[in-house]
């Protein structure tokens, strides 16, 4: 899970990492009256949306008077951002942040993330901040500085010490440094991120270290564990189809194509979207229903899927371990009953009660398309896809 710019600075700021002065508004005079209130005569009006890159679309906007920030919010508010993080239909606006205008002396980038070969929490950092990590990488990739934690005793005063001397911080600075990167580090850890990043860190002219921006990602399976952190879920800034998944247990990932998947466990849909791709169609999307596949679960699976205008088939791809291919097979009939699908459905199922399960779709009257092999399933799902297109097509106009 995401957060907003401004909740990513409150909880590090609740780990020492220091920011600038700021407040929330939602909407223009309510901005101009926060800006009142931080005093000043310099603000920074910057729009809250789960992505990067806004300065250059936009989205964050220097204003030194009351009118200044009146008319930048209302180039903001209730518009889309388009940055080249949030694709081309962009992410609303729905608040801003007005902080402080802060004289920049030197930008830094530092990043927190699992590195997954070394299976630790890496620090990255670059002397070159303000510039994307993609960029620096191409860029200055010498400028580059990594430094793995111990999980067992946590990121030590020395090598906090050491990575302030490789950017070049200066002595009088570096305990200020060394704080920033251990409360970055520790609310990494503490609240289960998975990524924390401020890009960029800044070094005052008056000599203090601020985190000019901020971004965390949660791990979303840990979340029950953070009730602080879980309260503070956007769902403007998600696709409406992944959290209505997400609000029903299911782990659900639109894509562009037609085929719309149903699948047990992530590996199986990934190798399910490959065979598709290699039956020269297109996933829908990507749906893992997990391992307790009840009948009410596929129903639900089925009931988002055909929530996508663009689902032109259906693919079930089971293979029954923990689960029961009968079970499956049930769940598959009631959703068909209950789900208005208007498509054609290729179900395959394999391992636990395979029989059973194909006899029960067998016995079932519907006209639901069998497959034994996945290569078979994603033929037939495409090539009913190709047959069904035009009839699919009027269903829909229809409706
Ligand atoms: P994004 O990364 O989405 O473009 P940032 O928060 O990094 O947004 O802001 C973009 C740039 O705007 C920063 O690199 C910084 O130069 C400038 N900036 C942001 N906040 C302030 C501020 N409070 N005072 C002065 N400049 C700022
Ligand atoms: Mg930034």
């Amino acid at each position: 899970m995401d957060i907003h710019e401004y909740q990513a600075k409150d909880v590090l700021s609740n780990f020492g990492v220091t920011i600038a002065p700021g407040a929330l508004a939602y909407s223009p005079e309510q901005a101009a009256y926060r800006a009142r209130e931080l005093g000043g005569d310099s603000w920074v009006v910057k729009a809250q949306v789960h992505a990067g890159g806004r300065g250059k679309a936009g989205g964050v906007k220097l204003c030194q008077s009351d009118q200044e920030i009146q008319a930048a919010c209302e180039d903001m508010f209730g518009k889309k951002l388009v940055t080249h993080q949030t694709g081309p239909q962009g992410k609303g606006i729905y608040r801003v942040y007005v902080e402080a205008a802060v004289p920049i002396e030197r930008e830094i980038y530092l990043g927190l993330v699992l590195d997954r070969s070394s299976q630790r929490v890496m620090i990255v950092a670059s002397k070159e901040g303000g510039m994307e990590i993609e960029d620096i990488s191409v860029e200055k990739p010498d400028s580059i500085v990594r430094s793995t934690v111990e999980p067992a005793v946590g990121l030590q005063e020395f090598q906090a010490r050491e990575i302030s001397f490789a950017l070049g911080i200066e002595p009088p600075l570096v305990q200020q440094m060394v704080r920033t990167l251990k409360g970055c580090y520790r609310a990494f850890r503490d609240l289960d991120a998975t990524m924390v990043e401020i890009n960029p860190l800044v070094i005052t002219g008056d000599g203090r270290i601020l985190a000019l921006d901020a971004k965390m990602t949660f791990d979303d399976n840990a979340l029950f564990r953070h009730p602080q952190i879980s309260e503070l879920r956007d769902k403007s800034q998600e696709d409406p189809r992944e959290s209505r998944a997400a609000d029903r247990g299911l782990s659900y990932v639109g894509l562009d194509g037609n085929i719309g998947c149903i699948v047990n466990g992530a590996g199986l849909a990934m190798a399910t979207m490959d065979t598709i791709k290699l039956a020269g169609g297109e996933p829908a999307n990507f749906l893992d229903i997990g391992g307790g596949a009840t009948p009410e679960r596929v129903a639900k699976a089925f009931r988002l899927v055909m929530s996508d205008q663009n689902v032109q088939a259906v693919l079930v791809n089971i293979f029954a371990g923990i689960n029961r291919c009968d079970w499956v097979a049930e769940g598959v009939v009631q959703a068909l009953k209950e789900v208005q699908i208007d498509v054609p459905v290729v179900v395959r199922l394999a391992g636990t009660n395979v029989q059973e399960g194909q006899r029960i779709l067998a016995q079932s009257g519907l006209p639901i398309i069998r497959a034994t092999t996945l290569m078979e399933a994603a033929e037939r799902a495409v090539g009913a896809w190709s047959n069904d297109l035009k009839q699919a097509t009027r269903v829909r106009a229809v409706q």
